[in-house]
């Protein structure tokens, strides 16, 4: 079985998951310490975001239940346009926009999604230094988008009625292709999945 924490595999195995993989509904829990492995975690996260084109990517997203997402609105990579937000925490949601959203956990899916206009996050950087900021916009809504996959919601959850159901089929597919790997034997048990995040937790939460 692949085991993430192993050291002598470092972060070189962390890889995208992809819905309905359990851990992508999976709450996490604020982290308490940042460590050389957790800085190699986040710079490994901003590269496979990159290579799946993507301007987000939230830890549950690489199988890790840690309370954190990277972000880049410019999809290049550019130390000055990358954005790190540990235990973030949203709150005076003002107004309302509806905008098309995506998720790389869900390729090739697009919808739209109502969410607030604006919002304030607070948040620490790598850097242990705790940040605020009114956000809206684009930037605005990926933050929003990320930090719902740290309490295991997705932007399908957020979808009208009617919107869900021109989804289910491709979310269908996903439900079919993601069995189809874990009988293939590719994808471990809810149960091994769950002792493997306990882990990760003791060590950071
Ligand atoms: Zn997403």
């Amino acid at each position: 079985m692949r085991r993430l924490c192993d050291h002598s595999e470092g972060t070189s195995v962390l890889e995208i998951i992809t819905y309905p993989h359990p851990t992508l509904r999976y709450r996490s829990k604020p982290i308490q310490r940042v460590d050389n492995e957790l800085r190699q975690i986040v710079a490994k996260m901003f590269e496979l975001m990159y290579e799946a084109k993507g301007i987000g990517l939230a830890a549950n997203q690489v199988d890790l239940p840690l309370r954190l997402f990277v972000c880049n609105l410019t999809a290049e990579p550019n130390p000055a346009e990358e954005h790190v937000f540990i235990n973030p925490v949203i709150d005076r949601p003002r107004g309302s926009e509806e905008g098309e959203e995506g998720c790389l956990s869900l390729p090739g899916l697009y919808a739209p999604v109502v969410r607030p206009a604006t919002v304030r996050v607070k948040a620490y950087d790598l850097a242990g230094t705790l940040f605020d900021a009114d956000v809206d916009g684009l930037f605005g809504r990926v933050i929003q988008h990320e930090t719902d996959h740290l309490d295991g919601v997705l932007f399908i959850d957020r979808l009208t009625e009617m919107r869900r159901h021109d989804v289910a089929g491709a979310l269908g597919e996903f439900e079919l292709e993601f069995r189809s790997r874990r009988e293939q034997g590719g994808i471990g048990s809810d149960e091994q999945i769950l002792a493997r995040l306990a882990e990760w937790e003791a060590r950071y939460c």
